[in-house]
């Protein structure tokens, strides 16, 4: 179970509702059970219930059964779609051990604004599912023009474009192993001109194609992650 407080040797972990309703009224549990908690910091903890209320709880810390497990420092960019698939995407990139997610918005973006708490708690069901102990931050939507502006020299970008051919993602993973990386995939229209000159011109950007199909954006995530992670990921 996720929560927001600190966990460490014999701290107390306050409940509130949703989790004591979750863990007391759906699950049943009683005083004395035991229950792993992360709150995607302090790695996982095992505690113990010692009290279990209709409305509030109280857990207390035993011993920690995993440390902190981050993923390798992997970004993935996306230009917001419908709110489902987007939900997928940010589910998607959690799971697969994303560092952070950051929507932006493009020249041909389909959606301008996103819900980001709904974003996060799908980013904490996904870490929580997958028992990971690591949460990525999701990010406000941010232009993409300006994220490029400050983009980070060592940082390679792995640009996906349905316009390209060819894979160039293993001559890249031998020169950039070591490096941070991000992933970037365009919205259901694809990236403008202006964006794709300047991607091109971009000394960290690689262009990357996911074979000669039109994926939809979702799909392309997903794909572009799975390479990533074959080539250099783990
Ligand atoms: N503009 C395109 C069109 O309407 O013909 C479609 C864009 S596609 C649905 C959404 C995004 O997925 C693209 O911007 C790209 O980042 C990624 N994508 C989809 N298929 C791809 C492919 N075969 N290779 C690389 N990227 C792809």
């Amino acid at each position: 179970l996720y929560v927001e407080h600190p966990l460490g040797a014999g701290q107390s972990v306050p409940l509130d509702r949703d989790q004591a309703h979750y863990l007391f009224g759906v699950m049943r549990l009683q005083a004395g059970a035991r229950v792993a908690l992360f709150n995607g910091r302090d790695g996982e903890w095992q505690t113990v219930v010692v009290d279990a209320g209709k409305r509030s709880g109280l857990l207390q810390c035993e011993e920690q059964s995993k440390p902190l497990q981050m993923p390798p420092d992997l970004w993935l960019l996306f230009a917001p779609i419908k709110k489902a698939r987007t939900d997928f995407i940010v589910e998607k990139a959690a799971e697969m051990g994303a560092a952070r997610i950051l929507p932006v918005g493009t020249d041909f973006t389909n959606s301008e604004r996103i819900r980001r708490d709904r974003l996060q708690a799908h980013a904490v069901e996904a870490a929580e599912q997958c028992g990971g102990t690591f949460v990525p931050e999701v990010d406000d939507l941010q232009k993409l023009s300006r994220l490029l502006d400050h983009w980070p020299d060592e940082r390679q970008l792995m640009f996906c474009d349905e316009a390209e051919v060819g894979n160039a993602l293993e001559l890249y993973g031998q020169q950039h192993e070591n490096a941070p990386w991000a992933i970037l995939i365009g919205p259901e229209g694809g990236f403008s001109e202006t964006e794709r000159k300047r991607l091109h011109a971009m000394a960290q950007s690689h262009v990357v194609s996911l074979g000669p199909r039109i994926l939809r954006a979702d799909t392309a995530a997903v794909a572009a992650m799975t390479l990533w992670q074959k080539a250099l990921g783990d």
